[in-house]
Formats: structure tokens, C-alpha cells, sequence
């Protein structure tokens, strides 16, 4: 493979106020206290790349390392980030009189969820910067993916995650090596904590979207998914929404292969998906808001997107106003049972928050918010052997006489 390349950022802004910042020294938020985002050099990218330049390369995350913020590639952290695959839901689409139904499986991904793809970058930046510490909060996924690139990159990780973060999660986590607590509290209380221990620990906060480079790992799964798809966008997106950086990366993926000539003025519909026991973005979409208000007493099964409070509300509700899009809440019944039917139908494990996204597509297409033939792409960003499956076992004794007819 040819490794050569050349570095095309520019510099930093602030998400919200456009105030620059400069490349290659250590951020976290801007001083408006919001996202900052990563700038490249777009004309240049033009000339530089092409369909054929990533199409000539490896199916991984690293093939789009020019619209990545390394600027010595030999920095990067490696576990395997290959490109996840787009698959035909046929029977769900039948089942419910849909023209094409996809999903573009994340599970496969190292520590078998998305968060991979923001914190292969993060680390890798971290480690490019000379950072040896980090904290993070997390419901999980994010604190494994953090575990296993700080291991990689010998950073000492600090994990603070919510009581009630599945067990699995919190074990693997500190398999990785990492310190892994366990707080009476929500995620932005973990947040709380992170930032409270900076200055006596002297750890870097990597906090969703408290740094700049997550939304550019995530980036690439617009990349990604325009490439498979034959350089064109899907019609309409769902995407599980949390801290939203997913939804924030495509949206600012797809600005950036238009103005390199990748593809045209055409964008998905952006579907922000929440729980009922936890909407904000949802209500704010709704009141016609910039930014969410806290959602209070959150409580849903689809741990992932169980985040009160975003500090990229404002950057998640730009994206999906200006698709044309909308936010939708489902109950966790639905999620459930949106997980069962396409296991069953299509052979696939969705998680819980994969299953919203089933859940919401179910919903819009029954109120007319999407229609059926719209082609519809849904995101499940996790395995869903990271979570608890239902018992659905039979006992058989071998010693005694079987009934066969009644098996
Ligand atoms: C983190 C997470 C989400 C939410 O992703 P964001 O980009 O932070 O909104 C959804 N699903 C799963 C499984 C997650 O781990």
C-alpha cells in the first residue's frame, strides 16, 4: 500500500461561532464552549483525489486518511477498522411494503461498536499530540472503544460510567487495562467528574465532542456508505442519536465530498432516532429550538443514546432541519420488539439502539413521514451480543424417553 500522503488541514473552528483555532496543538471545547471542528483544505483536495484514489485502496476507515486529521499517518492505531458492510433487510422491507430497506452494520467494528471510529481517532490524535492520560465518561461502548485504543497507543485510560451501564461493557473496559468506576449517576454526571479531575490528575477530556477529532472518525461512515452505495446518498438516513457526533460527522462528511467533486448538491433526509424515556433532541426539534433543554430521569434499554444532554445540540438540529429531515422518539417496547422481528426475518442481531432505528423507520412509515419508496438507511452501531438477550431455551433430558412429535 502506498503510505505517502500529504496534509490537507488547515485549521480548527468553533461549530458554533466560526472563530479559527490553530492545527496541531492540543484543543478541547472552543472558548464560546462548544464543538470545534476540523477544516481542511478543500480546493487542494480537489485536485489531490479522486473516486479512483480511494477505490484503489483497502476497504478500511484509513483509506480516506486525507480527509482525516493525522498530519504524520505513521501516528495512526490499528486494530482492524474495515469497512462495515450495507445490508438488505428483504424480508422487513416486505413485511412492511418498503421499496429497500438497509442497514449498515456497525458491529463488526473493533470492540464490536461505532465508537471505534471516533476513538481510533481521538487516540490516534492524542497520541499524535503527546497526550499520556485521558478520562472519558461513557454508557459503555464509547469507554471500551477508548480502553482499547489507549491500550494501543500505551495512554493511561480513566473510564467513569453511569451504575446501571451494562456489565459486560464495564468488564471489558478494564480488560483493556483501563480504570473503570462506576458512578450513582447519569452520563453527564460521569462528564461532571472528568472535568472536577483535570487539574489534579492532568488527564485530557475526552468527552464526546469535547474534542475535535471523534467527529472526524465517525465522518467516515458518510464517506464509507457514499462509496458503497456508487457515490450516491441514500434517500433518507436513521440514525440513533446521542451525542449525535455520528449524525454531525456524515453531515459534514457529505460537505466535503461535494466540495472535492465526489458528489453533488444531493443529501439524505437526516433522521435523529431517541428513546421516549429520553428525547431531547426530539422535544427541541419539536419547540422549533437550537439547543435542548436536559431531559430529566432518562431511562431506556438503548443504553447508547441514553444522553440527556448534548453539547453538539445546536450542530445535530442544523443537520437535520437543513435535510429536511426530522426527530422522532420510540418506545423501548418498540425497540424491543424491532430487535426480535428482524433477527428473526433477516438473520440480523441488531442492539437496542439499531432496533430504534427499525422502530422509527415503522413509525414514520405508518404516519407518512417517509414513504415506501423512499430508499431508507438505518444505522445499528453495535453488536447486539454486547447486550442482554432474552432466555429462550428448552430443557431436554436425554435420559428419558423423548416425544419427538412434540419438539
Ligand atoms: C454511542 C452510541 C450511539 C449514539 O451515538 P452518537 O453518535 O454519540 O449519537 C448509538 N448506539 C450505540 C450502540 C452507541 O454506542
Amino acid at each position: 500500500m502506498d503510505l505517502s500522503r500529504e496534509y490537507f488541514v488547515t485549521h480548527l473552528e468553533c461549530g458554533l461561532t466560526g472563530v479559527p483555532y490553530e492545527a496541531g496543538v492540543v484543543h478541547g471545547l472552543s472558548e464560546a464552549g462548544r464543538p470545534l471542528l476540523v477544516r481542511y483544505d478543500l480546493p487542494a483536495l480537489r485536485d489531490a483525489v479522486s473516486r479512483e484514489t480511494f477505490a484503489a485502496r483497502p476497504a478500511s476507515l484509513w483509506k480516506w486518511r486525507e480527509l482525516l486529521p493525522l498530519a504524520d499517518f505513521s501516528n495512526r492505531l490499528e486494530l482492524g477498522e474495515e469497512a462495515t458492510p450495507i445490508l438488505p433487510l428483504a424480508r422487513t422491507a416486505a413485511r412492511l411494503g418498503a421499496r429497500a430497506l438497509l442497514v449498515k452494520d456497525e458491529g463488526r467494528l473493533p470492540t464490536g461498536s461505532f465508537k471505534a471510529r471516533g476513538l481510533v481517532m481521538a487516540l490516534s490524535m492524542a497520541k499524535e499530540l503527546g497526550i499520556a492520560k485521558i478520562a472519558m465518561p461513557t454508557n459503555g461502548n464509547a469507554g471500551a472503544a477508548a480502553a482499547a485504543y489507549a491500550a494501543a497507543a500505551g495512554i493511561e485510560a480513566v473510564i467513569f460510567a453511569p451504575e446501571e451501564t451494562p456489565e459486560i461493557n464495564i468488564r471489558e473496559i478494564a480488560a483493556y487495562g483501563a480504570r473503570v468506576y462506576r458512578v450513582n449517576g447519569q452520563i453527564d454526571d460521569c462528564g461532571k467528574l472528568v472535568a472536577a479531575g483535570k487539574e489534579t490528575q492532568g488527564w485530557f477530556d475526552l468527552s464526546t465532542l469535547k474534542e475535535p477529532y471523534r467527529i472526524e472518525g465517525k465522518k467516515t461512515m458518510g464517506l464509507e456508505l457514499v462509496e458503497q452505495l456508487g457515490w450516491r446518498v441514500p434517500d433518507v438516513i436513521f440514525y440513533p442519536t446521542g451525542g449525535g457526533t455520528g449524525l454531525i460527522g456524515m453531515w459534514k462528511a457529505f460537505a466535503e465530498l461535494e466540495a472535492i467533486g465526489l458528489i453533488g448538491p444531493e443529501r439524505p433526509r437526516m433522521v435523529a432516532v431517541q428513546a421516549e424515556g429520553c428525547a431531547p433532541m426530539v422535544r427541541a426539534f419539536e419547540n422549533g429550538e437550537r439547543h435542548a433543554v436536559r431531559w430529566d430521569d432518562p431511562a431506556t434499554i438503548a443504553s447508547g443514546i441514553r444522553v440527556p444532554q448534548a453539547v453538539g445540540d445546536f450542530l445535530i438540529l442544523d443537520a437535520v432541519r437543513e435535510s429536511g429531515g426530522f426527530a422522532i422518539a420510540v418506545s423501548d417496547d418498540a425497540i424491543a420488539e424491532a430487535v426480535t422481528a428482524v433477527a428473526r426475518d433477516d438473520g440480523t442481531l441488531l442492539c437496542p439502539e439499531g432496533g430504534a432505528t427499525l422502530a422509527a423507520y415503522e413509525k414514520a412509515l405508518r404516519t407518512g413521514l417517509v414513504g415506501p419508496d423512499e430508499e431508507a438507511l438505518l444505522f445499528n452501531c453495535a453488536t447486539g451480543l454486547k447486550y442482554p438477550l432474552e432466555d429462550q431455551s428448552r430443557r431436554l433430558d436425554r435420559h428419558q424417553p423423548i416425544d419427538w412429535s412434540s419438539l
